[in-house]
């Protein structure tokens, strides 16, 4: 068997269309153009290439793209400051602090500062216990594109064994938490976790989250699974460096029902959900209803 692959670049694309169509409907008919502001502290190359490409796409679906660059630097209480002004500026919807920050800045304080109802990314603890206790609420964009994804392949997660290898604030934690309100049954595993293999080769949905390339084999991949591999690792093969997820590929292809490639996976997705949450918090903000995405 071999497995269909999930094109994370095309379902990142319908999406972008989307959420174009809902920008375009709040401009003409609200008048309310959404504002996404990304506040980038030092000069970190791989977040610029990140927030170059995000600033790119913002502007393509019609939103507006508003970037504060700061000096490596910058006291946490002028950082403070900025948030303060975003969180009271009516056209900024999204605001999105691009981590990590330098070392003088607590990244909690920063993110508990942003007003949860702008939090597009959806690290503020407020979003985060309304998830936990399944409200509605924005969620993070990484975890929402790997839902997004799985849902490409089995309309209803409802029931499914579902098995999330990784326990990251960013990643796995919420991860299982959307899957849960999706009434998937899920198991989180992590570098304690025993007989790893094992507890793969139970789920139905593999999530994996963990930072090591090519980590999860095929032998662990229950015959027709659909796996996500969130993993982005950078590594030299053949004299030349190539991205390769936290999944053995070519090994899983053979065994799971459907499967991410990495790149052009889950990592097209994070963009597009973090444009969707800006619609979202646009609405919310407003008073509208939820936009169907
Ligand atoms: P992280 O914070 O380093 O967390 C890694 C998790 O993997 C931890 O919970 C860790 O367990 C677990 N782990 C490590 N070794 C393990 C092992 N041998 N067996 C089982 N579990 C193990 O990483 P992250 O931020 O969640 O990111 C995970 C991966 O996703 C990375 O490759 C990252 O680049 C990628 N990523 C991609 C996107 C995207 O595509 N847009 C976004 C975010 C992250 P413990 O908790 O026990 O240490």
């Amino acid at each position: 068997m071999t497995a269909a692959l999930i094109d994370g670049k095309a379902v990142a694309a319908e999406l972008r269309t989307r959420v174009t169509a809902a920008v375009r409907d709040l401009a003409e008919n609200r008048g309310i153009v959404p504002g996404l502001a990304v506040v980038l502290v030092g000069d970190d190359p791989a977040s610029e290439v990140y927030i170059g490409a995000k600033k790119k796409t913002t502007a393509e679906t019609g939103m507006r793209s508003i970037d504060h660059r700061l000096p490596a630097a910058t006291s946490q209480a002028e950082l403070l400051a900025l948030i303060a002004a975003l969180n009271g500026d009516p056209e900024v919807h999204g605001i999105l602090v691009q981590l990590p920050l330098p070392p003088q800045i607590d990244p909690h304080k920063v993110i508990a500062a942003i007003d949860p109802d702008k939090d597009v990314d959806g690290f503020h603890p407020l979003n985060v216990g309304r998830i936990a206790i399944g409200l509605p609420a924005l969620a993070p964009c990484t975890p929402l594109g790997c839902v997004v994804l799985a849902k490409t392949v089995r309309a209803s997660l409802a029931g499914l064994d579902a098995v999330v290898i990784g326990r990251s604030t960013i990643v796995g934690k919420p991860l299982a938490q959307l899957l849960i309100t999706e009434s998937a049954t899920v198991t989180v595993a992590h570098s304690k976790t025993r007989d790893l293999p094992a507890v793969c080769r139970r789920a139905d949905l593999v999530f994996a989250a963990i930072g090591r390339p090519e980590f999860v084999r095929g032998a662990w991949i229950k015959p027709g699974a659909t796996v996500i591999d969130v993993g982005t690792n950078r590594v030299l093969r053949d004299g030349k460096y190539r991205i390769v997820g936290d999944v053995a590929f070519e090994e899983a292809r053979e065994v799971a029902g459907a499967i991410t490639p990495v790149p052009g996976g889950v990592g097209p997705m994070t963009i597009a959900c973090l444009l969707a949450n800006t619609v979202r918090a646009a609405c919310a903000l407003a008073g509208l209803p939820a936009p169907a995405l």
